[in-house]
C-alpha cells in the first residue's frame, strides 16, 4: 500500500510560543488589503480612543496581525487592469499620481493573434477562419499578421479605471494602513497552518525555522509561534496552504469544486524610446502562441509596460511551458513592433483560481472567514480578480466593526448574518452568478468557449455553452497522443532519454521538432530563463526552511509518463530527477502555485488531489513592480 511522503510538517511534540490577539491576517494581498485598510481607519475615535475595544488587551483597540510569506509587501505577481470600483469606494479621492505606475484606462482593444510561423495546434475551424481572415485581409482592420476586433464586448471593458503595478499599488496600501499604528503587517513570515479545536479555527501557527529541507531540525531550530485570535481571517490567494487546509477539513458546498486554473505569466518591460503606445493603452489578445493562450499588454507612464500571457486548464497540452510561450507570444509580428529594442525590468508568475463561484468555499465558519480569490471572489467572465478581492476585503472589515461594536463573537452564525449577507448582496455576488458558467464552454474547444462567454456576456448569464470541467490529470494527454502524426513514439522516446540525461525539461526539445523557432536571445528582453530568474537576484530563497513543493507519493512519479510538473515549472524548479521522481530547487521556485494543480496523478482516495503538495514557504520573487 503506497503512503504519503509527509516531509516538512511541523513536529508535534516542541514547547511552542504563544501569543493572543484579536485578528489574525493569513497573506496581504488585495484582499486583506482591502480588509486592513477599511477596518484601520474605523478603529480608533478622532480624539485617539478606541472606537471598539480589544479582548485579547482590555482598554484597547483590538489587536490585529497580518502575516505575508513574501519577504517584502508588494512581491509577487498581481493584476494589471481594473475597473478600480472597490478601490475607488475605499478610496474616493485617489489621485493616480501619488502612486508610482498608475495610468487611468486610455484605450482597449482586443486582437487575434493569427500563426505566422505554423507551429500552433489549431483546429480544422480556426485554420479555415485564418485562411478567410487572410483572404479579405485587404477589407478588414488586419495588419501584422493580427486582426483588431472592430467591437470589444461591454463586459471586457476597463472604462474609467487603472492600469497598475499592484506590487507599487500594495506597498502605498502597506504603508498607509501601518502609519495608522493600529494594524502590524509582518512579510517574509509565512503562516503554516490554522489551529483547529473541533470545527473551530482558534489561530495559526508559524512556519518552523532552522529546519533542513524535509522539516527535520537542526541547528537553531526554532519553533513557529502559534498565535491565538478571535477572528483568522484568510486571504491566501488560489494556491494558500491555509485554505486547502480548511477545505480539506470542512470539505467544499455540494456540487462545488475548484478544477478550472490558470497560470499567468508576465513580463515588466522598458519600452523602447520612441515608443507610440500611450499610457493607459489595453491590449487583449488571443489565437495565439496557441489558440487556448490569451495575452495581455499595459501601459503604464513613463514607457513601462506589463505584458503577458495566461495558460489555463482546459489547454489540452502536455507541454504547458508559460516562459517558453510568452517568448513567442512576444515575437508575434503585431507585438513585436512594440517590443522590439525594449528591456526586461522583472518578472514573474502565479496562478489564478478560475472556479470564480463555483469554487467558493465554506466562506464563514466559527472562528474564521475567508476573502479574496481563495475565496472564488475572480470573476472569470470580465477578467477580474483584485476589485472582486478588494471589495471581499472591505465586507468582511465593515462586518467586524459591526460585531465587535455589538460585542459579538465571532462565530459561524454571526459572521453568516453579516460578512455573508453583505456579499450575497454586492455587486461581486451578481457579476459572479453572471460568469458563473460562462467559460463552460472551453472545455469543448476554443471556439465553443469563445461563443459561450460572448452568450453569457450578452446575456447576462442566461445562456451559456455546456461543458463540465474535469482535473487535469483527466484531460492532459500522454505526449504520444498529443504528437500523434507530428512526431512517431520511438523519437518521443528517445528524446526524453537524452533530456533526463542533461537534466533538463522536454518541451524545447519537442517543440523545435515540431516546428517552433528557436528563441532570438538578445541579453535584454529576450533572456534564457536561468538567466530571467538571476535577473537582479530577484528570485531568492533563505535558508533554513522545509521545501514547499513536495512529491508525495513518489512511487506515483516513478511510472508518470508525462511528468508535466517538469515542463510547466515557472521557474525551473522542478527536474529530472532519480528514478523518474523529480528533483525540487527552492532556490529557483517563484512561488507560481502551478505544480499544484497541474500533476498528471491524483493521490489515493481523493480524485480532487493531485500528487504534489505546495506548502507554506517562505522566498521567491524580490521584486514590486509586478
Ligand atoms: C499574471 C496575472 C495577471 C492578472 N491580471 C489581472 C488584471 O489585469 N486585473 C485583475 O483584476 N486581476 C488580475 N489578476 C488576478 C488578481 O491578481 C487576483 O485576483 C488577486 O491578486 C487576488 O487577490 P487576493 O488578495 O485574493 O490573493 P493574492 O493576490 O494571491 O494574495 C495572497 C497573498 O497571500 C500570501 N500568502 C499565501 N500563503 C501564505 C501563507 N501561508 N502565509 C502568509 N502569506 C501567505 C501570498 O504571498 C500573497 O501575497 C491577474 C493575476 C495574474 C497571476
Ligand atoms: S508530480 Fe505529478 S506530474 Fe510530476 S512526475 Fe509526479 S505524478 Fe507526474
Ligand atoms: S516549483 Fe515553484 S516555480 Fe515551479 S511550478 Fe511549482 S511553484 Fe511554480
Amino acid at each position: 500500500m503506497m503512503s504519503p511522503h509527509t516531509a516538512s510538517g511541523s513536529p508535534v511534540d516542541v514547547a511552542r510560543q504563544r501569543m493572543d490577539v484579536d485578528i489574525v491576517c493569513i497573506g496581504f494581498g488585495p484582499a486583506t488589503a482591502g480588509f486592513l485598510t477599511t477596518l484601520a481607519k474605523n478603529l480608533l475615535n478622532p480624539d485617539g480612543t478606541p472606537a471598539v475595544e480589544s479582548t485579547a488587551m482590555p482598554g484597547a483597540p483590538p489587536q490585529i496581525l497580518c502575516y505575508e510569506r513574501a519577504d517584502d509587501l508588494g512581491f509577487g505577481v498581481s493584476g494589471v487592469v481594473t475597473r478600480a470600483r472597490g478601490l475607488r469606494a475605499t478610496f474616493p479621492h485617489l489621485d493616480p499620481k501619488q502612486i508610482p505606475m498608475v495610468a487611468p484606462v486610455t484605450e482597449e482593444k482586443v486582437v487575434y493573434l493569427l500563426d505566422p510561423i505554423g507551429a500552433s495546434c489549431r483546429s480544422w475551424i480556426l485554420r479555415a477562419a485564418d485562411a478567410c481572415i487572410r483572404a479579405f485581409s485587404g477589407l478588414l482592420p488586419f495588419e501584422h499578421d493580427a486582426l483588431e476586433l472592430p467591437w470589444s464586448p461591454a463586459f471586457l471593458h476597463k472604462k474609467d479605471g487603472l492600469v497598475l503595478s499592484m506590487g507599487q499599488f500594495m506597498q502605498w496600501v502597506g504603508a498607509q494602513v501601518q502609519s495608522t499604528g493600529t494594524v502590524q503587517i509582518w512579510p517574509g513570515t509565512p503562516v503554516s497552518q490554522a489551529l483547529l479545536e473541533d470545527h473551530k479555527v482558534v489561530g495559526v501557527r508559524l512556519l518552523d525555522q532552522g529546519v533542513d529541507k524535509q522539516g527535520k531540525p537542526g541547528d537553531g531550530f526554532m519553533p513557529g509561534m502559534d498565535i491565538h485570535a478571535a477572528l483568522t481571517v484568510i486571504g491566501d490567494g488560489p494556491v494558500g496552504p491555509i485554505g486547502q487546509q480548511l477545505d480539506a477539513h470542512f470539505g467544499l458546498p455540494a456540487g462545488h469544486h475548484g478544477r478550472d486554473w490558470a497560470v499567468g505569466m508576465k513580463f515588466v518591460v522598458d519600452l523602447p524610446e520612441g515608443s507610440p503606445l500611450k499610457p493607459g493603452t489595453v491590449l487583449h489578445t488571443f489565437g495565439f502562441p496557441e489558440p487556448e493562450i490569451f495575452g495581455f499588454f499595459y501601459v503604464h507612464p513613463d514607457r513601462i509596460a506589463s505584458l503577458g500571457i495566461f495558460v489555463p486548464s482546459w489547454f489540452d497540452s502536455p507541454m504547458r511551458t508559460t516562459y517558453r510561450y510568452l517568448q513567442h507570444w512576444m515575437l508575434h509580428p503585431y507585438l513585436w513592433r512594440y517590443l522590439k529594442g525594449g528591456k526586461l525590468r522583472s518578472w514573474g508568475a502565479k496562478t489564478l483560481g478560475e472556479s470564480g463561484r463555483r469554487g467558493e468555499p465554506h466562506l464563514v465558519g466559527d472562528g474564521y472567514a475567508r476573502i479574496g480569490e481563495g475565496s472564488g471572489s475572480t470573476n472569470v467572465l470580465t477578467g477580474s480578480g483584485v476589485d472582486e478581492a478588494w471589495t471581499t476585503g472591505t465586507q468582511l472589515a465593515e462586518s467586524v466593526l459591526d460585531l465587535l461594536k455589538a460585542r459579538k463573537p465571532f462565530t459561524r452564525q454571526n459572521l453568516e448574518e453579516t460578512y455573508v449577507k453583505r456579499r450575497r448582496a454586492s455587486w461581486v455576488e451578481a457579476e459572479a452568478r453572471i460568469a458563473e458558467k460562462s467559460r463552460d464552454g472551453f472545455q469543448q474547444g476554443v471556439v465553443r468557449g469563445m461563443i459561450g462567454m460572448a452568450l453569457a456576456g450578452m446575456t447576462n448569464g442566461r445562456f451559456a455553452l455546456g461543458g463540465e470541467p474535469v482535473p487535469p490529470y483527466q484531460r492532459i494527454p500522454t505526449l504520444e497522443d498529443y504528437y500523434r502524426g507530428r512526431i512517431p513514439a520511438a523519437e518521443i522516446q528517445q528524446l526524453r532519454k537524452e533530456c533526463t540525461i542533461k537534466g533538463v525539461s522536454l518541451h524545447g526539445a519537442l517543440m523545435h521538432r515540431v516546428g517552433w523557432p528557436a528563441i532570438p536571445y538578445d541579453g535584454q528582453l529576450l533572456v534564457s530563463h536561468q538567466d530571467a530568474l538571476l535577473l537582479g537576484g530577484k528570485v531568492q530563497a533563505p535558508p533554513g526552511y522545509a521545501n514547499h513543493v513536495v512529491f508525495l507519493y513518489p512511487e506515483l512519479c516513478e511510472k508518470c509518463g508525462t511528468k508535466i510538473c517538469i515542463e510547466l515549472c515557472s521557474g525551473q524548479a522542478i527536474t529530472p530527477g532519480q528514478a523518474g521522481v523529480p528533483a525540487f530547487d527552492r532556490e529557483k521556485c517563484v512561488h507560481c502555485g502551478a505544480c499544484y494543480w497541474n500533476c498528471a496523478q491524483p493521490i489515493p482516495g481523493n480524485p480532487e488531489r493531485m500528487n504534489i503538495a505546495f506548502r507554506a514557504g517562505t522566498g521567491g520573487l524580490h521584486s514590486a513592480e509586478n
